[in-house]
């Protein structure tokens, strides 16, 4: 094994996996294989209410069920986020100390939206809102008044370039374009931006590989991971499978794994989603193993697949 190359599934238990998040597990598993790199299992169980224990179980039984192995991870310890709490309070003490973190007490439902990974096309919050502006002494007046805030993230007002593996260079500018991001909810959960960039630090993961709406979060992870003093991961994402209705998502349950399940073999499903995003010409089955031989990124899409 290449232990230079770290790679990692990050699913969410919150619903039953879809094609879309297969069609992700499957190229990071065959990112991180033909590299001979170390796969992690890591449980993105940060919002407690919508993860569910049903769905973790589902999840890892879905991916030995295609032959989508990994080397280390859930439920091993600390591989879920839900108990690297102490890590994400660490990190947090660090950017509050350089003030890179303000306390927000902007509207609630913006705050318990911050905690899943963005949608397509979904603004964080606003850019800038006023709690930005207050001065340290006002922040700690409100701070002493009793309502929680949430805390934002001081995103930076400069032009960060990711080099995706997969889209090629990609530039933002965090501040102007997606604006503040809430790292922390005011109840006391972190929130994605920050685990994510904590996780993929703390356990040395090389190889991000992950859906293309993910895209637009790199710039703020790839800062953030070097703003805590490391190095960025490489990130290559993935096209998304759409259909009529946009993007497909868990909390629609569309084409859910458990339907998917009832119909066809391991092979039948892994042939249908090379073919899909381009790794094979016909829709015929295939094994993990087998599509291993003669992976490439070259012959995966860029534009993403519409499915009815
Ligand atoms: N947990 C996220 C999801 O299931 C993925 C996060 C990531 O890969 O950075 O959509």
């Amino acid at each position: 094994m290449n232990t230079s190359v770290v790679g990692r599934f990050a699913p969410s238990p919150s619903g039953y996996m879809h094609m879309g998040n297969l069609l992700a597990m499957l190229l990071a598993w065959l990112d991180c294989r033909s590299l001979g790199g170390e796969l992690i299992f890591r449980l993105e169980d940060l919002d407690p209410a919508r993860s569910k224990p049903v769905y973790s179980e589902a999840l890892a039984a879905d991916l030995h069920w295609l032959g989508l192995d990994w080397d280390r991870g859930w439920p091993e310890e600390d591989y879920a986020q839900s108990k690297r709490t102490a890590l994400y309070e660490e990190a947090f003490a660090l950017l509050r100390e350089r003030g890179l973190v303000y306390p927000c007490w902007c509207s609630r439902s913006e705050r318990l939206a911050a905690a899943s990974a963005p949608q397509p096309g979904e603004a964080e919050h606003d850019r800038r809102c006023r709690c930005a502006r207050l001065s340290l002494d006002e922040q700690a007046t409100r701070l002493q008044s009793g309502r929680p805030p949430a805390w934002k993230l001081r995103c930076p007002d400069a032009q960060i370039a990711v080099e995706d593996g997969h889209y090629g260079r990609f530039i933002q500018n965090p501040a102007r374009e997606v604006g503040d991001c809430i790292v922390r909810r005011a109840d006391g959960v972190f929130a994605y931006q920050l685990a994510v960039s904590v996780d993929d630090l703390r356990m040395g993961v090389t190889r991000v590989v992950r859906g293309r709406d993910l895209l637009a979060s790199a710039p703020r992870q790839k800062w953030l991971i070097e703003t805590l003093g490391g190095t960025a991961p490489v990130y290559c994402h993935a096209p998304l499978l759409i259909d009529g209705g946009g993007k497909l998502s868990k909390r629609l349950g569309s084409l859910s794994t458990q339907a998917l399940r009832a119909e066809l073999s391991p092979e039948a499903l892994l042939g249908r989603l090379a073919f899909l995003c381009g790794l094979r010409e016909r829709d015929e089955p295939a094994s993990a193993r087998e599509l291993l031989a003669d992976f490439s990124w070259d012959r995966v899409k860029t534009e993403d697949i519409r499915i009815e």
